[in-house]
C-alpha cells in the first residue's frame, strides 16, 4: 500500500495524522520517525511542526511565534541534523500541545562514534527541554510520548542482574530527572503506579521478552494539571496470560520470529548445519494448520550435491527442472558425451565435499553453560566495525545471569572457528 493509499484509507476511517521522518543524508530510509493520529470527526490540530530546531519549519511557527528556535544561531547544520532524523512531531490542539518523540539512543561501549551520538541526545533534549520551557511559560498544557531511551528510575525501569549494583552516571537519566522536578512535569505512568515493575522494550532476538528481563524506556509526561484529565493507565494483559498456540513465540520459544530463524540450525541435518525447519517442528506446524496440506514436492531429496549434478545434454534449454528430480549421474551414461560428463561430474563431487566440509565447520557449536547447540545471529548494525559478521550464541532466552536457565552468556565468532 503507498502512502498516499494509507492516508486516503485513515481518512475514509475516521483518522488523520501527521509525521515526521528520516532525512538525513548519513541515514538509511527508514531509520527513525514519528506520527501522531487523532480522530477527524472529533478534533483537528490548528498546528502542526516537525522537530526541535524549527528548521523544517517554513514559515513563522504557530506553537512558538516570535521566537528564535534553539540552536539555530548557534549552530545551524547541528540544528538542522536534529530535525533531519524526524524524531519529533508537535500538535497544537488549542487545548493542549501533544509532542510524540523519539530520543535518540546511545547504546553500545564508548568509542568515537557513541560519544558523538551521546553528544547528538544531548543536544537533542537540550532543545526539546527549550522547547517545553517555553510552552509551559506561556501557559500552555503539554503532553510528551514515545520513545525517550531513557529508564527513569534506575532501580525500578531496569532489570538488573546484580540488585547490590551501583547506577552508574547518566547524563540523560540526570536530564530527566531535572525537567521532572524543576518543570514540574510528570511521569504518568509512575503517578498512578508507584512500585509497578512495567517494562516496554526488550532486547527481542535474545529472547528477553520471555524473562521479562527490559526496561521502561516509553511512556508519557504532562503537566500536574493534566494529569487530572488521565482517565486510566495501567500494563496491558493477553486475557489469559498465555498467546494462542499458532503464536510464533509459542512454536518457537525464545527465539526471534523472523524468516532467518526458518533456516536456523537442525538437530536432523547432520553435517551441513543448514537445513529447513527440525523434522519435529513441521509435524507440528502441520498438525495445527486446518488447511489441507499443499502437493508434496521432493524438497527432502535436495543435497548439496544435487545442485552440481549435470543435467542431459538432450534436455531443452526451456524443460523446467526442479533439484529433486534431476536425472542421477548414472542414468547419463549412455550419453555420447559421457566422458566429458564424467569428468565434469568428479570435479563438481570434489567441489561438493570442500563445500559441506566448509560447512560442518561453520555449523554451531554447544554453548558452555548448557551444552545445547547454539543459535546463530549476524551482526545487523550497520555502524559496527563486525556489521555482517555471523556468531554463535546461547539459545536460551537473556535475563539475569545469575538465573542458571537463562542465557548462559556463551559467545563465538563463526570466522574465528572457521581459520582454526
Ligand atoms: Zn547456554
Amino acid at each position: 500500500m503507498s502512502r498516499l493509499d494509507f492516508e486516503r484509507r485513515g481518512r475514509e476511517a475516521d483518522w488523520d495524522c501527521a509525521h515526521s521522518a528520516c532525512d538525513a543524508r548519513d541515514k538509511r530510509s527508514g531509520y527513525s520517525g514519528v506520527a501522531i493520529y487523532w480522530r477527524s470527526r472529533e478534533t483537528c490540530p490548528v498546528a502542526i511542526e516537525e522537530g526541535v530546531c524549527g528548521t523544517r519549519t517554513k514559515a513563522e511557527s504557530a506553537i512558538w511565534p516570535n521566537e528564535r528556535p534553539p540552536l539555530v544561531d548557534e549552530d545551524y547544520a547541528r540544528a538542522k541534523a536534529l530535525d533531519d532524523e524526524g524524531r519529533a512531531i508537535w500538535a497544537d490542539f488549542g487545548e493542549f500541545v501533544l509532542c510524540n518523540l523519539y530520543a535518540p539512543t546511545t547504546y553500545g561501549a564508548v568509542d568515537e562514534k557513541v560519544a558523538e551520538r551521546i553528544d547528538f541526545k544531548r543536544d537533542f533534549l537540550r532543545a526539546l527541554e527549550e522547547r517545553l520551557t517555553s510552552l509551559r511559560s506561556r501557559g500552555r498544557r503539554v503532553i510528551m510520548c514515545g520513545d525517550w531511551n531513557i529508564a527513569p528510575n534506575w532501580k525500578l525501569d531496569r532489570a538488573h542482574d546484580d540488585p547490590r549494583a551501583v547506577e552508574p552516571k547518566n547524563e540523560s537519566r540526570e536530564w530527566l530527572t531535572r525537567v521532572l522536578g524543576q518543570d514540574g512535569m510528570c511521569d504518568v505512568f509512575r503517578e498512578v503506579h508507584p512500585n509497578v515493575k512495567a517494562f516496554t522494550c526488550w532486547n527481542v532476538a535474545s529472547g528477553a521478552q520471555i524473562n521479562d528481563y527490559g526496561s521502561r524506556i516509553d511512556y508519557f509526561l504532562c503537566d500536574r494539571d493534566t494529569l487530572g484529565h488521565v482517565q486510566g493507565v495501567g500494563v496491558a494483559q493477553n486475557s489469559k496470560g498465555q498467546p494462542p498456540p499458532l503464536a510464533m513465540s509459542v512454536l518457537y520459544p525464545g527465539r526471534q520470529t523472523t524468516v532467518i530463524d526458518h533456516f536456523a540450525p537442525s538437530k536432523v541435518s547432520g553435517t551441513t548445519g543448514i537445513s529447513t525447519l527440525d523434522a519435529e517442528d513441521i509435524s507440528k506446524s502441520r498438525a495445527l494448520k486446518r488447511a489441507p496440506e499443499p502437493p508434496k514436492r521432493k524438497v527432502a531429496e535436495t543435497t548439496l550435491k544435487d545442485f552440481f549434478t549435470v543435467k542431459s545434454s538432450k534436455k531443452k534449454m526451456n524443460e523446467p527442472v526442479t533439484p529433486g528430480e534431476s536425472k542421477s549421474v548414472d542414468a547419463e551414461v549412455n550419453d555420447p558425451d559421457v566422458e566429458t560428463t564424467v569428468k565434469k561430474v568428479n570435479d563438481y563431487d570434489a567441489q561438493a565435499a570442500l563445500w559441506s566440509n566448509t560447512l560442518a565447520k561453520m555449523a554451531p557449536p554447544k554453548c558452555a553453560g548448557h551444552g545445547e547447540t547454539c543459535k546463530v545471529r549476524v551482526v545487523k548494525k550497520r555502524e559496527s566495525p563486525h556489521f555482517a559478521r555471523v556468531f554463535f550464541c546461547c539459545p536460551r532466552p537473556a535475563g539475569p545471569r545469575t538465573n542458571p536457565a537463562c542465557d548462559c552468556g556463551f559467545f563465538a565468532w563463526r570466522d574465528d572457528r572457521r581459520s582454526k
